[in-house]
């Protein structure tokens, strides 16, 4: 207990985190300096120019929120949803699920529009559901449902949401950088991401973009934002204070320099061959699942490249075949969540771990399991 935690040796293909690069580990392992020391404050410019490349915006509200994806989720609820609305929030797997209890704990209604577990969200019931909720504040889902494998298509449920006058609230975790995420052409208002999926940094910190649509509703709220620490009318003297930054909390510097560091290696690759990339592993795992007779849960046409459901085989114990994988080659994968518990395991293909060494070691230890 008094001796120093050394983690031990894995291969992270699982729903995240990800495969942290060395680089971005010995960026964190540099001296700590004051959260407003001017050069912090360049490192911060930076991060944020960076992510507004990431993300295709030129939002001038782009910054990341100090805490996980959840907490640059309930960011995009707290700061733009106040009691008495009404939020349509589609719900096709488990995160989609968190977003409505977000919406309700903000004391508004959330108009829940259900698909199944495994497809994406379903444009015509959502325009249905804005038609019946005329006065609705915003049109929320997930573009990567991290614990199915499937894409929703972002673009048009976007557009849906401004033909009917309503704000986007997009949950972009799992997609950013690892297939588009295109903020500005989709039109979308409040997107969210996280730092430990296809941006390959450690996990604790959470991307978040707002359009000038988005910052105009929260600047005209009638009552204060019911979350002191994420309230972005006050974060954003800490992260768009040009020279003059007030404090507003102690940044996580150390994550700071990490999430740097792994968008300078995003931007050094470039964003479209990491698209690419995702794109060709998938296509490499898929190639050797199907000779091992292992199929994918999600349709071809809105499969996540960076998240493989892949369907148990009738008689397999899933859980012994992950816990044989960890044992014995280090390599990490994940589970089913929620209705799909026992019935997937599901294979991250994730920033650093989407390379063609963990598509073949991953093949080979699950056909060695699977014997
Ligand atoms: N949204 C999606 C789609 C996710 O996959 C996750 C995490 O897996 C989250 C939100 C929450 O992120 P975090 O676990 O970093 O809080």
């Amino acid at each position: 207990m008094t001796k120093p935690f050394q983690p031990p040796s894995r291969i992270l293909m699982g729903p995240g985190p990800s495969d942290v690069h060395h680089r971005v580990l010995s960026a964190m392992a540099r001296p700590t300096i004051g959260h407003l020391d001017p050069q912090f404050i360049v490192m911060m410019d930076q991060v944020k120019a960076m992510l507004q490349q990431a993300f295709f915006t030129d939002n001038a509200l782009t910054l990341p929120v100090s805490g996980p994806g959840s907490a640059g989720m309930e960011a995009c609820f707290v700061n733009l949803v106040e009691p008495g609305d009404t939020v349509v929030v589609c719900v096709n797997g488990v995160f989609g699920g968190r977003m409505k209890e977000n919406v309700e704990r903000c004391g508004a209604t959330a108009v829940v529009v259900e698909d199944d577990w495994g497809k994406p969200v379903d444009l015509e019931k959502a325009e249905a559901a804005l038609k019946a909720h005329p006065g609705a504040k915003a049109l929320a889902f997930v573009h990567a449902e991290t614990s199915t494998g499937v894409e929703s298509d972002a673009r048009s449920l976007c557009e849906l949401a401004r033909e009917h006058g309503a704000l986007s609230i997009v949950d972009a975790v799992t997609s950013l950088g690892g297939i588009p995420v295109l903020v500005d052409h989709w039109g979308a208002d409040a997107v969210y991401s996280g730092s430990q999926k296809c941006l390959s940094c450690t996990p604790g910190l959470s991307p978040v973009t707002f359009s000038d649509r988005a910052v105009e509703v929260l600047k005209t709220r009638k009552t204060k934002v019911q979350s002191w620490f994420l309230d972005f009318s006050l974060l954003t003297a800490y992260w768009g204070g040009g020279a003059k930054r007030a404090y507003h909390h102690t940044a996580p510097i150390n994550a700071l320099y990490g999430l740097h560091e792994s968008l300078v290696m995003l931007h050094e690759e470039g964003i479209e061959h990491a698209w690419t990339r995702h794109s060709m592993m998938h296509q490499a795992l898929l190639a050797g699942l199907e000779v091992m007779g292992l199929g994918l849960l999600v349709e071809p046409s809105a499969r996540l490249p960076q998240l493989n459901a892949v369907l148990v085989p009738d008689g397999v114990d899933e859980a012994a075949v992950r816990a044989r994988l960890l044992a014995e080659h280090g390599l990490e994968i994940g589970a089913g969540l929620g209705a799909l518990a026992g019935k997937v395991w599901r294979i991250g293909l994730m920033g650093q771990s989407a390379t063609p060494h963990h598509v073949t070691t991953c093949l080979s230890a699950l056909e060695a399991a699977l014997i």
